[in-house]
């Protein structure tokens, strides 16, 4: 893989943890305006690829090139002011604000402490995008009255503020209801003819290839298969390795 065979290209990426190997010679490319499906068992290393490319982690080996630029070992804030942003697995919103607050403090966190507080056109912004993900109806709740979708609907909300060109979601369908994958996947869709970039990580592979274009299957921290949704279905490592064939 070289630094034009996509928006983001993941070469040879490794990670220790002391003596733990979580990745290894693992090397994928995203195409602009795809939806990737990023598809492993618990533990295969998802989160820690996600982590090594979005600068919570510094790679132990590889490199990753996003939009032509080697930016391996770049911080977070550098990599999310290129237009690359991610969802966590596990939320973290500011408990003791409001959703429409919460959304409107990634869109400039610098101004969290500002006298007269947020201004207008932010609150604004923060609102159409509180609407955007389906939150309109619940601007002034805090996070803690929200169902576990909408804490979804709110990271989403959070990562858009930051304005980006590719969208990394970590597990967006653990713990989600079937009609609430539905509607989740549509707005994962909707953004994407918007012209957004997605990669969408998930473990259960049934209900990810119904939303991607393509998918990279990981395990053990390896690349066990990549193709389209038909490919991998019918792959047999995958079948062994997943779906109990
Ligand atoms: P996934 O997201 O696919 O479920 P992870 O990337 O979270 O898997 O984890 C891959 C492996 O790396 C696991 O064995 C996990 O215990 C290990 N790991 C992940 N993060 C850390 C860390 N910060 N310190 C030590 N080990 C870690
Ligand atoms: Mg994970």
């Amino acid at each position: 893989y070289g630094p034009d065979d996509g928006i983001l290209v993941v070469d040879d990426l490794r990670k220790e943890f002391g003596g733990l190997v979580a990745v290894e010679d693992f090397s994928f490319a995203v195409e602009e305006q795809e939806i990737l499906g990023f598809i492993g068992p618990n533990g295969a290393g998802k989160s820690t690829t996600f982590n090594c490319v979005t600068g919570f982690y510094e790679p132990t080996a590889g490199t990753v090139w996003y939009q032509g630029e080697d930016v391996t070992g770049r911080p977070s804030h550098e990599m999310v002011n290129a237009g690359l942003a991610r969802t966590f697995q596990h939320f973290r919103p500011l408990h003791d604000r409001s959703v429409v607050d919460n959304v409107a403090l990634a869109l400039v966190p610098d101004k969290l402490f500002s006298f007269g507080g947020l201004r207008g056109g932010t609150r604004d912004r923060a609102a159409r995008l509180c609407e955007r993900v389906g939150l309109g109806d619940d601007l002034h709740r805090t996070p803690d009255e929200l169902p576990h979708a909408g804490l979804l609907r709110l990271e989403l909300a959070r990562a858009l503020a930051t304005d980006p060109t590719l969208l990394l979601v970590d597990e967006p369908f653990a713990g989600l209801a079937g009609s609430e994958v539905e509607s989740i996947s549509n707005l994962l869709r909707e953004l994407r003819e918007e012209g957004l970039t997605l990669v969408v990580v998930d473990h259960n592979m049934r209900g990810l290839l119904s939303l991607i274009d393509r998918a990279v299957v990981i395990n053990f921290g390896s690349k066990l298969a990549e193709g389209t949704p038909e490919e991998i279905r019918n792959d047999e490592e995958v079948q062994r390795a997943y779906l109990g064939g």
